[in-house]
């Protein structure tokens, strides 16, 4: 399965703390493309670090469950510390979400894919439609290009 997840933090050595990330993601499946790393501003709460966020391919059997167990066990290795707490978004040094996956749809408690929030998030489609704008959005029906001129 080809999935493309998003990483992002706004604390730290971001650049880096994402290389490492992959380098852990790579030892679990393997890792197709990344995009460049795009900066935004904070979404949704106050902080002062600017966001960054980069879109990554990767290819692996695991089923989306089984990726996210490993995504999020990637997550505390790297030393996030807060959860989302009542819906508030916090700073941390770094957040896997994965945004789509291959032309399937996962709508369960734990994950949903494609993920919830992409198409309304210019901080997500941005990296995404570097090289992957063509993918589809299969709930939508519309491409993550599409998406993105929609956003603008
Ligand atoms: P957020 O990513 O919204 O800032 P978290 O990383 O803490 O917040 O994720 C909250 C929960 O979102 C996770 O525990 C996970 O079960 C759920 N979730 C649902 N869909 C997805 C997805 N596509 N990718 C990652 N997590 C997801
Ligand atoms: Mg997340």
């Amino acid at each position: 399965m080809r999935y493309i997840l998003l990483l992002g933090g706004n604390l730290g050595d971001v650049a880096s703390t994402m290389n490492d990330a992959i380098s852990h993601i790579a030892a679990v499946c393997s890792v197709v493309k990344r995009s460049s790393i795009f900066e935004s501003e904070p979404w949704g709460f106050n902080a002062v670090e600017r966001f960054k966020n980069m879109a990554v391919e990767i290819e692996t059997d695991m089923e989306p469950i089984s990726l996210l167990n490993e995504l999020q066990r990637i997550e505390r290795l790297m030393g996030r510390k807060h959860k989302t707490v009542n819906r508030q978004y916090q700073s941390r040094t770094i957040d896997i979400d994965i945004l789509l996956c291959d032309s399937r749809v996962v709508d369960t408690e734990r994950l949903t894919i494609p993920h919830k929030l992409m198409h309304l998030r210019r901080f997500a489609l941005e990296p995404v439609a570097e090289y992957w704008a063509d993918w589809q959005h299969q709930v939508l029906n519309k491409s993550v290009g599409e998406l993105l001129q929609l956003l603008e």
